[in-house]
């Protein structure tokens, strides 16, 4: 019997499959394509997710050291100036979906996962003790059962089908979002910026969401090459994937956002090249995202507008908050109801996606009220706590999981500390073991009993924290500010101790 199968080898898939083998479990991974798919979704990550990869030493394989935070974003197609923010927490990594895939395609067979591409799960039964998967090989159909299975299958997941678990939400058809990759002449580049010069509009920064009463037009100058994207909406039919999308289309698009005949050329180099028609926009929420052995993770438990590049930040997140509480469940040593605690800490994130994608989409909608309402958001938007909070919202910086103290780190993604000795957390954290950072050197007896599954880092490190437990997806369970913290802060650190890890040893 397999302990974990997990049905799709997307990015949550992979992400959850390498936590999984981190935490010493073998997954086995189904992948209904054959191959890596070469189509491209994500752009960029945008997000605490950056620092989680940053934190299981992902990010120096996909763009070397982590860099500082960017100095604007956008939300709903307006600017958001994050040097106005006391705290900027918002961080992009501009590299494109399928080398994120790649990059962890290749982690995961370091550390021995399986991943059978071509096999799909195609049925499913659970009883109390064990999940019989059916799964079509090339070879034909077979059965696997397993102690748990995870669907990561995305959007249109069959896991989620079969394991009878609802997905309410909202579907809109009357968008239509083009994609293309093509070249722009090189006399509507304005060159202290980078954007466009398009008579008629102000300059058009590169990258921003640019609306007009027509539509949305986005030029994005990628070093791989540049995409134009527009959005409009329309009352005509749905005409599926016909006629096949092309460039003309993507001209005569552009024409009628920006009231102006960009003169667009084919795409420069080998390619792939992106030329992309999609139709209407899903918001949806799993019911739930565990039914018995089965659960959900990513685009399979959640979908919602792509605006502002929130997939993989919640996607990834979800992955590493389900993987290690998975793999304590399997190996015995979980506390009751933790693995419950992965929808009741991940759901409520979904639903704040959820939320600010539609605010976002509401946002770029045509018409004179809209108009209006951006007129104001765009002057909250020139308030520093307004710019904190969206920054916050978009990041995932302000989630707060149940905390059991008052302590203000209690239940948030732990910081970025610097050890005196030069020693990033992050660099800490590529085990994705839990950790207790004590730089009392007094902590160490309270871990007697748990040094099985926590580990002590002793030191030190300027600033007002003396010493902080780690949960393995970066979220802090216990934190002291005290040089010597007393009876009451070590009973806490116990208490934090089997709440997340379990009895302890001699118990
Ligand atoms: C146009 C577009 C632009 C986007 N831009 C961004 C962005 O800039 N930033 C960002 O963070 N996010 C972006 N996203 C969202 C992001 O692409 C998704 O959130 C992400 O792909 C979800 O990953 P996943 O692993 O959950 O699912 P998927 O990527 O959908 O992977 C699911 C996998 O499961 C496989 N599968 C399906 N059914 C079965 C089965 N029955 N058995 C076995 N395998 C199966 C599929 O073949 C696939 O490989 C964008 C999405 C779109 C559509």
């Amino acid at each position: 019997m397999e302990d974990v199968v997990i049905a799709g080898a997307g990015p949550n898939g992979l992400m959850l499959a390498c936590e999984l083998a981190l935490a010493g479990i073998r997954p086995l991974v189904l992948e209904r394509l054959p191959e890596p798919t070469t189509e491209n979704r994500a752009n960029g990550l945008v997000g605490q997710v950056v620092r989680l990869l940053d934190r299981r030493g992902l990010h120096e394989r996909l763009a070397g050291p982590m860099g500082p935070p960017s100095p604007a974003f956008v939300f709903g197609a307006l600017r958001l100036d994050l040097t106005l923010a006391d705290r900027n927490p918002l961080n992009i990594l501009g590299v494109p979906q399928r080398r994120v895939e790649a990059v962890l395609d290749e982690r995961a067979a370091e550390l021995g996962v399986e991943v059978r591409r071509g096999h799909e799960l195609t049925g499913m039964t659970q009883d109390a003790d064990a999940v019989t998967a059916e799964v079509t090989g090339p070879e034909g159909g077979y059965r696997l059962t397993t102690r748990y299975l995870v669907g990561a299958d995305g959007g249109r997941s069959a896991t989620r089908k079969l394991a009878g678990i609802g997905f309410p939400g909202v579907t809109e058809d009357r968008t239509v979002s083009r994609t293309a990759n093509a070249t722009v002449p090189a006399e509507f580049v304005d060159a202290a910026s980078g954007g466009l010069r398009v008579p008629g509009h102000d300059v058009i920064p590169p990258f921003f969401h640019y609306r007009t009463e027509t539509g949305l037009f986005v030029y994005a100058p990628f070093p791989t090459g540049t995409l134009v994207t527009t959005i409009e909406w329309t009352d005509e039919e749905e005409t599926g994937d016909e006629p096949p999308m092309t460039l003309d289309e993507q001209h005569a698009s552009i024409e009628r956002v920006l009231g102006f005949a960009l003169p667009i050329g084919p795409p420069e180099g080998d390619g792939p090249h992106l030329l992309r028609r999609l139709r209407g926009r899903n918001t949806r929420l799993a019911e739930k995202f565990r039914e018995g052995r089965v659960l959900l993770v990513g685009d399979a438990a959640h979908v919602h507008s792509a605006i502002g590049g929130p997939g993989l930040n919640l996607g990834l997140q979800d992955a590493v908050g389900l993987g290690w509480k998975l793999a304590a469940t399997l190996h015995g040593w979980a506390p009751e109801g933790l693995l419950d605690t992965y929808e009741s800490e991940r759901r409520p994130v979904a639903e704040r996606v959820v939320m600010h994608t539609q605010a976002q989409s509401a946002l770029i909608t045509p018409g004179g009220d809209v108009t209006a309402l951006r007129e104001l958001f765009g002057e909250l938007l020139r308030l520093p706590s307004t710019v904190q909070h969206i920054a916050d919202l978009m990041t995932g910086a302000d989630i707060r999981y149940t905390p059991a103290t008052d302590h203000p780190l209690d239940g948030r993604w732990a910081p970025d500390l610097l050890l005196a000795d030069g020693t990033r957390l992050a660099e800490l954290t590529r085990t994705a073991r839990p950790l207790l950072l004590d730089f009392t050197g007094s902590l160490g007896d309270e871990l007697r009993g748990w040094t099985d599954r926590v580990d002590l880092v002793p030191g030190d490190a300027p600033g007002d924290t003396t010493a902080l437990l780690v949960r393995p997806d970066g979220y802090v369970a216990w934190a002291s500010g005290s040089a010597e913290p007393d009876d009451t802060e070590r009973k806490a650190l116990r208490t934090a101790l089997e709440r997340w890890f379990g009895h302890p040893l001699d118990a």
